[in-house]
């Protein structure tokens, strides 16, 4: 299979290619060039495990990796889950289950897509003999999860972008206390927006992101996409026939990336009837699906702060969709909301998706009722998607990270805070970030300075 951008202005690549470039050279988001219909696959999928599920799935799009390959990758990537379900579904009652993708070695879900993208990285670089610089930006959760995917790796160096003092201290610590040479934590002064704004101007200044061979890890790494529909797939493949007529997966939401890959999931034939995209205050998604206008705002701290977004990366997968497909109308739409800050797309207000949104009140109130009516304990960015459960559906709610990630906010919103031991252990060690400014010079001339020749 063959991976097309949304730009329309890029040669179509195979998979490996797709994953090594991460954005398209036209400045566009990878793409399957069509998607498969999964409709018979469904009824002989039932009984697999995750990492046989997985491998099936990926299979399909990973059409130049061999087989064996690919089993060993994926076995090796969820190997690291402390669950033996990799992805458990728990139920709360007769109409709601908690998806948990918490289990994975950073206890938040960027895990699922972070230790398979670590696999292909490693893979690629033994065929080839080369050395990758991957370059991130994270709001928290996905810097940790890319450090802990490549960590230690021979010919491969790491640096994450990060608003300083806007990541909670535990996030922080599982990127700067790993103590591996080949990681960099750079915190930078100013927003998660800007951090993400640097990463695309890196990418785009062609010249230094081939002197210095550098690979996106943030959310727009197809890998990233393809490898977080399966768990939607796990999590379908298990429920009863009444219950997957009422579902509707409800999704913490930031980037769109999560949302987006159960959304691609279903327009590969899966029945899933519905999708709930499930906001923090930063509500620009929530207004999008509401009112069908897409309009950047400033960024809010919140108790949810990998939710703390206003430029969903991954909304321009969904245009291409939206727009049937048409490269010239997606080009069209980016440059006008990169002058304007502003987007008009009419018709998404029928499509599939239903939105919430929660403020740091209805987050905290949230956490209380769940834990009040099901003893369960869920992290704040969960509790955005307990926010107006619909009774008539089977709710099936992502829980995107463990609480113990974010003590201060669970402090703030229900007094007290869970631990983990893998997070306990972190507190000792020595702590090694550098400060930036939100500037592309000087981090270009840091990356310049510890790329890996
Ligand atoms: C990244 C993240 C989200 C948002 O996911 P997107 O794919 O960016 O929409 C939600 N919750 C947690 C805990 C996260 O780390």
């Amino acid at each position: 299979m063959k991976f097309i951008s949304t730009r329309g202005e890029a040669p179509a690549v195979s998979f490996t290619e797709a994953v090594a470039q991460g954005l398209a050279p036209d400045g566009g988001l990878y793409l399957p060039e069509f998607l498969p219909d999964l409709t018979p696959r469904l009824r002989v999928w039932g009984n697999l495990s995750y990492a046989e599920l997985a491998t099936e799935f990926l299979g399909i799009f990973a059409s130049d990796i061999p087989p064996d390959d690919l089993a060993r990758m994926v076995h090796r990537a969820y190997a690291t889950f402390t669950h033996p379900e990799i992805a458990p579904l728990r139920r709360l009652d007769e109409r709601t289950a908690v998806l948990e993708l918490f289990h994975g070695p950073t206890l938040a879900f960027k895990d699922f897509a972070l230790q398979f993208l670590g696999q292909l990285y490693g893979w690629q670089g033994a065929r080839t003999g080369r050395s990758i610089n991957v370059l991130g930006a994270t709001s928290g959760d996905t810097g940790a999860a890319a450090i802990h995917g490549l960590l230690g790796r021979p010919r491969t160096a790491i640096f994450i972008l990060y608003p300083d003092g806007r990541v909670s201290p535990l996030q922080e610590r599982q990127m700067a206390c790993t103590g591996a040479d080949n990681v960099h934590a750079l915190a930078l002064d100013g927003s998660f927006d800007d951090a993400q704004r640097l990463l695309k101007a890196a990418f785009n200044d062609h010249a230094f992101a081939a002197r210095h061979r550098l690979t996106a890890v943030n959310s727009i790494n197809l890998a990233r996409i393809l490898a977080q529909c399966v768990y939607y797939l796990h999590a379908w493949l298990r429920l009863t026939d009444e219950q997957r007529e009422r579902l509707e997966f409800v999704v913490p939401t930031g980037n769109f990336g999560n949302v987006f890959a159960g959304w691609l999931l279903a327009r590969m034939g899966v029945p899933i009837p519905g999708f709930k995209v499930a906001t923090n205050r930063n509500d620009i998604l929530h207004r999008f699906f509401v009112t069908g206008e897409y309009r950047v705002g400033a960024v809010e701290p919140s108790l949810a702060p990998s939710m703390d977004i206003q430029a969903a990366s991954n909304f321009e997968r969904l245009l291409h969709y939206l727009y049937d497909e048409d490269a010239a109308r997606v080009r069209a739409a980016m440059a006008e909301l990169a002058a304007g800050g502003c987007l008009a797309v009419p018709g998404v207000t029928g499509e599939a998706f239903r939105s919430t949104t929660a403020t740091d009140a209805d987050i905290a109130a949230n956490l209380r009722r769940v834990s009040e009516a099901h003893g369960y304990v869920a992290d704040p960015h969960t509790a955005c998607a307990f926010q107006d459960l619909d009774p008539a559906r089977y709710s099936v709610v992502l829980a995107t990270a463990h609480p113990a990630k974010f003590p201060e906010a669970m402090r703030a919103a229900i007094g007290s805070a869970p631990t983990h031991p893998a997070l306990e252990e972190l507190k000792s060690r020595s702590l090694r970030k550098h400060r930036l400014p939100a500037d592309l010079a000087a981090v270009q001339r840091f990356i310049a300075e510890h790329a890996v020749p």
